[in-house]
C-alpha cells in the first residue's frame, strides 16, 4: 500500500515537473507582462521604446503561436517546499524532478544547453551531474509539496556579483556594490529585469537568498521595512543610471529590485546580485498528499 501511494507520488511530481518547465518557458505570469507594460509608459528614449515595444510584441507572438517567450530553455532552478507528512521522499522528489525536466525537453522538443563544466560535452536532455538545481524547505505539519520551477537562462545568470563587505561598509557598502555590479553589467542580462539581491547569512547564503529574490512577483516587497525601503532606494537609484533596455540607454533599466536577508555573523556582511532578464519565467504545481496537482505561479 505504501509503495503504491509513493509510486503515484512520485509520477505526480514527475508529470508537473514536465509541465511546469515547458509552461514557464512559453507563458510568463501577468505581473511580469504589467509590469513590462508600465516599463513601455515610462521609457522616453527611442531606442529603448523600441526596445521594449519588440519585447511586448515578443511576448504575443509566443502567446499566438504557443511558444518559448526566448530560445534560451536556461537550466531548470526548482524550489521545493516539502511538508514534513508528505510521503514522498526527498530522494525520490529530486528524481521525478529530473526525470520531468528531462522529459519535457524530449517531448516538447526544448534545446538541451546541459555540459559538463571542465569537457564541455552535453550532458543530456537539460540534465547532467547535480543538474537540475533543486533548493529544499521543510514545512512542519503539512502533507503536501510545492514546487516552484524558474528557468534560468544564462546572459542573466552570469550577471551574478559576491562581496564581502565588512561591516562598517554598512548599507552604503551594500547599495555601492550592487550598482557597480549593474552598471558592470551593461546591457548584458537583457534588461530590463529584475536584480535579485541577498544580504545576510553566509557567503554561499546570501547567493541562494538573491536567488530567491528574482523568483517573487514583480514588485512585492519585502515584509521587513528596513529591508523594504532600501529596495525601494535601489529600485530608483538603478534606474537612473541610464543603461536602459538592453543597455542601450533610457530610462527603465530595471523593472524591480527585490531582496531577501538572513541574520548573519557580528563581522560579516556577505552580499550577492543575482539578475534575471525581462524573460523572467516563473511557475508553481501545488501537489498534495494523494498527488492531485494544481497549477499556480507562486507558493
Ligand atoms: S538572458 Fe533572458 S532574455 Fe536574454 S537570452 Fe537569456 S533567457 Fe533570453
Amino acid at each position: 500500500m505504501t509503495t503504491s501511494v509513493t509510486t503515484d507520488l512520485e509520477a505526480a511530481v514527475e508529470d508537473a515537473a514536465a509541465y511546469l518547465y515547458v509552461w514557464a518557458l512559453k507563458d510568463i505570469p501577468q505581473d511580469l507582462r504589467d509590469a513590462l507594460a508600465d516599463a513601455a509608459t515610462k521609457e522616453t528614449s527611442v531606442p529603448g521604446q523600441r526596445v521594449l515595444q519588440t519585447i511586448l510584441k515578443n511576448v504575443q507572438i509566443a502567446d499566438t503561436d504557443k511558444n518559448l517567450v526566448c530560445q534560451d530553455t536556461g537550466i531548470a532552478v526548482y524550489t521545493c517546499r516539502v511538508g514534513e507528512h508528505f510521503s514522498l521522499h526527498p530522494a525520490r522528489i529530486y528524481a521525478a524532478l529530473k526525470t520531468g525536466t528531462e522529459r519535457a525537453t524530449i517531448e516538447h522538443p526544448l534545446r538541451s544547453n546541459a555540459v559538463h563544466t571542465i569537457t564541455r560535452e552535453n550532458t543530456g536532455p537539460n540534465t547532467g551531474y547535480r543538474l537540475p538545481i533543486v533548493h529544499w524547505e521543510f514545512i512542519p505539519d503539512w502533507d503536501g509539496l510545492d514546487v516552484k520551477c524558474v528557468p534560468k537562462g544564462s546572459g542573466s545568470e552570469n550577471m551574478s556579483f559576491l562581496k564581502m563587505c565588512v561591516p562598517a561598509d554598512g548599507v552604503k557598502g551594500i547599495k555601492q556594490f550592487v550598482l557597480e555590479s549593474i552598471v558592470g553589467a551593461g546591457g548584458k542580462p537583457c534588461p530590463p529585469g529584475i536584480v535579485g539581491v541577498g544580504i545576510g547569512g553566509s557567503a554561499d547564503y546570501a547567493m541562494y537568498l538573491a536567488k530567491e529574490a528574482i523568483a517573487r512577483p514583480v514588485g512585492t516587497r519585502n515584509p521587513d521595512p528596513h529591508v523594504a525601503k532600501l529596495e525601494e532606494e535601489l529600485f530608483e537609484l538603478l534606474n537612473e543610471t541610464g543603461i536602459g533596455p538592453m543597455g542601450l540607454g533610457g530610462d527603465v533599466t530595471v523593472l524591480q529590485c527585490h531582496i531577501e536577508h538572513a541574520d548573519t555573523h557580528m563581522t560579516l556582511n556577505p552580499v550577492a546580485v543575482n539578475y534575471q532578464c525581462w524573460a523572467a519565467r516563473r511557475a508553481t504545481a501545488h501537489v498534495n498528499a494523494a498527488g492531485e496537482v494544481d497549477y499556480d505561479r507562486e507558493f
